[in-house]
């Protein structure tokens, strides 16, 4: 019997079996119908493809997402994904602690770990864990996210190079906020923007250009948001620039300057002044209306850290700095705060290793950039 990351070779090969195959985990619930829509398959193609999918235990039947009840007198079909046929694993590693997430093939977390203050020996065995709690369901790829900026405790290649050792699937690597903005795109509905630009507050401040491609992966570009200059006469900048975005308004320059604690979540930040958050909020804003100018998007998600702390650091004043304002080709700027909780790395990560997304992590060369 073949092991269900071979199941998935197997089985999801082809254009049209990877289309079908991820529209139904991205929209669990999705019709026949639909599927045919979305994937541009004829409806015999569809019906051969789910049902070797049904055989294999990959896919199943339940009552279609927005169906009209009682409309034609049955209930309408959909198929989902089957959560329990494997995991894929998230991992993202930060400043000062990691998060790791067993992923359901519809990009649900079913168990997350955090390590606090971490060293390579501690997440080894708490990688150890993560692998006897997922028990008999196999794990078929892993994504680790990686900050830009070196961490403290290790060096990246040792970090990468003792996950890809702990696993047989394969493992890749990619920026912390490339992954996040791949799962925000995941839980976008259609009629969304195509395009968006996603700004990751962690430590400092990052983010990606997305490229939504309908069935397909989007594209990705990962952009330095946070070294965007904004004013000449700042402070020189560890990249080699002067008044960067991120040396006014990231997390880890509020912590250096106000002693606030960002991982105590909205309790470890309250103390910031108004006018405080006024600097930082403006600052934050002049650096997304030259980035989205550059890039000619229109629609920011601001994410990182959780909803709550990103709208009461940053909300009020980007709100009030962008009221009125037009690009150059006449559209306002509409910033929204991230639809995920603050384990949108892990889930994209996860996501994303899926798409095979980032640099496969070679087990006998491991990367060592960063
Ligand atoms: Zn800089």
């Amino acid at each position: 019997m073949l092991e269900v990351g071979d199941l998935l070779n197997e089985i999801v090969q082809t254009r049209g079996e990877r289309a079908v195959f991820r529209c139904i985990r991205k929209t669990p619930g999705i019709s026949r119908v639909e599927l045919c829509k979305q994937t541009e398959l004829t409806s015999a193609a569809v019906t051969q493809i789910v049902k070797r999918f049904m055989a294999a235990g990959l896919v199943r039947e339940i009552p279609a997402k927005n169906a009209i009840v009682g409309n034609i007198g049955r209930t309408r079909i959909g198929l989902a994904p089957m959560d329990t046929a494997y995991f894929s694993l998230g991992v993202v590693v930060r400043r000062h602690d990691i998060q790791v997430g067993l992923v359901e093939p519809s990009g649900k977390v079913a168990q997350a770990w955090r390590l606090v203050a971490p060293t390579i020996e501690r997440l080894a065995s708490t990688v150890d864990d993560v692998i006897r709690a997922a028990g008999d369901i196999p794990i078929v790829a892993v994504g680790v996210g990686l900050p830009t900026f070196a961490v403290p405790w290790a060096a990246a290649s040792d970090i990468t190079a003792m996950i890809a050792s702990r696993f047989a699937c394969p493992v890749y690597s990619f920026h912390n906020g490339s992954y996040a903005a791949l799962a925000e795109e995941w839980f976008m509905e259609d009629g969304e923007p195509d395009r968006f630009f996603y700004v990751f507050i962690g430590s400092g401040i990052g983010g990606a250009s997305v490229l939504r491609a309908g069935y397909e992966p989007p594209v990705i570009t990962c952009i330095e948001a946070g070294h965007v200059g904004i004013d000449p006469h700042g402070e020189q900048c560890f990249c080699g620039n002067r008044g960067c975005v991120e040396l006014m308004a990231s997390p880890a320059s509020l912590e250096a300057y106000y002693h606030i604690n960002i991982d105590l979540g909205i309790e470890g930040v309250k103390g910031l002044s108004e006018n405080v958050k006024k600097v930082v909020g403006e600052s934050l804003a002049y650096g997304l209306v030259s980035i989205t100018n550059v890039l000619n998007i229109h629609y920011v998600v601001l994410g990182g850290y959780s909803p709550e702390v990103l709208d009461y650091l940053y909300g009020d004043t980007l709100r009030q700095t962008l009221t009125g304002y037009r690009n150059p080709f006449g559209h306002p700027l509409t910033i929204v705060t991230s639809r995920l909780g603050d384990l949108a790395g892990v889930q994209g990560a996860a996501l994303g290793a899926q798409d095979q997304i980032g640099t496969v992590i070679d087990r006998n060369a491991v990367l060592s950039y960063w």
